[in-house]
């Protein structure tokens, strides 16, 4: 990162490691294929289930239920469009019916159209009496995730997967922002399936997981069919570098300081609301990631405030990235029913293990020209 930018969108994606571009670059080296039986394709066979243990044991996973995708969106899309067989061999969650918590990244909505919404309160957390009257129809394959992208609003997924589970439903949980910010443990989740993608904590893009419960779960049919790879589930000749930094972005997530990560952001909040005591934090009162604040101050338009962070050096979001780079009201905020008190859209500051104090004060010197600006223009 240039010493002169302030990189604060790390929800949106993380710099790579230096341990994951070493372990991308070693892959490289290898020439096998990993389906090869010679020794070439031995080595990278070793490489690739060796990435399999690391990547299991950043979820508490066993390693023969990890599944290697392209990224989360690939493997979203899998399990909704496809199916998911949550016990196979004794009863089938049924798939034909899809739940969704409102406050899923696009990418849920975008392969589930059908998706009934499970409604979320004024803090964005599942709405369990809603979910307990969604749940009394026919079984269904229920999609909530484990922290917010925006917001980085936890849910309370154990408690989601005991009901969905009494109604005889599968749980798909969207884990991708919690490694690297929080500990996670799938069988203490209790979710039928979790998703995963490297980039979000310090491996490359475009390649993630599919981490199932056990070995009885698995995808109804694969996505993507070819060689039979990835015991039949996700076809396709591997990823191997790819693999391999997401192998070492999970090893490296186990040493991070959750602690300090939270103290700074806290203290980053702290300075926000004396800028103004009027800013809407969202989420505020309950359970989030330790590095996230989505937030709007009176009177700031969010795409502007980012668009002018960005010439003051600071690299901040107004919500999801979005491969168009457009700038649009927040689908978090809407269904929090929080629009009132982020009328022109919310902006978003994500924390990383190497954030300092120095690139928090950057960003808050632009929130408190551009507040001092907009006072001026009310008074003229
Ligand atoms: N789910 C959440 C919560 C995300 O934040 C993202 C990335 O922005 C995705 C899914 C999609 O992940 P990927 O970029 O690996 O396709």
């Amino acid at each position: 990162m240039s010493a002169s930018r302030a990189y604060l969108d790390w929800n949106a994606t993380t710099p790579v490691l230096p341990a994951a571009a070493a372990a991308v670059a070693e892959a490289l080296a290898l020439t096998g294929n990993p389906s090869s039986i010679h020794a070439e394709g031995r080595a990278a066979r070793a490489l690739l289930e060796s990435a399999r243990k690391d990547v299991a044991r950043l979820v508490g996973a066993d390693h023969e239920n990890v599944v290697f995708t392209s990224g989360a969106t690939e493997g979203i899309n899998a399990v909704l469009t496809q199916g998911l067989c949550a016990t196979c061999g004794t009863t089938r969650a049924a798939t034909t019916r899809i739940l969704a918590l409102a406050t899923e990244h696009s990418a849920i909505f975008a392969a589930a159209q059908e998706a009934e919404v499970i409604p979320v309160d004024g803090n964005g957390v599942i709405d369990l009496g809603a979910l307990d009257a969604m749940l009394s129809g026919e079984p269904a394959l229920v999609a909530v995730q484990l922290a917010n992208n925006e917001s980085g609003v936890i849910q309370p997924v154990a408690e989601v997967a005991r009901r969905v589970h009494a109604a005889g439903g599968a749980l798909m949980v969207d884990g991708v922002q919690a490694p690297g910010k929080l500990a996670v443990d799938l069988p203490a989740l209790g979710a039928d399936v979790l998703i995963i993608t490297a980039h979000k904590f310090g491996g490359p893009k475009g390649v993630g997981a599919l981490v199932f419960a056990n070995g009885a779960t698995r995808l109804e049919r694969a996505l993507l069919r070819g060689g039979g790879q990835e015991r039949g589930q996700r076809q396709g000749t591997e990823n191997l570098p790819g693999i391999a930094g997401f192998a070492a972005a999970a090893r490296a997530a186990a040493n991070v300081d959750f602690v300090a990560m939270r103290t700074l952001r806290d203290r980053f909040e702290g300075a926000l609301r004396q800028l103004s005591n009027a800013v809407f934090i969202a989420g505020e009162g309950v359970d989030r990631l330790p590095n996230t604040s989505f937030f709007a101050l009176p009177g700031l338009e969010a795409g502007k405030v980012v668009i002018s962070a960005d010439l003051s050096g600071v690299a901040l979001s107004s919500g999801s990235a979005c491969s168009s780079g457009k700038v649009g009201k927040s689908r978090v905020i809407a269904a929090m029913g929080q629009e009132a008190r982020a009328p022109q859209g919310a902006c978003r500051v994500s924390l990383g293990p190497t954030t300092t104090w120095g690139e928090l004060e950057a960003c808050l010197s632009t929130l408190s020209r551009q507040l001092a600006q907009h006072m001026q223009a009310q008074v003229a």
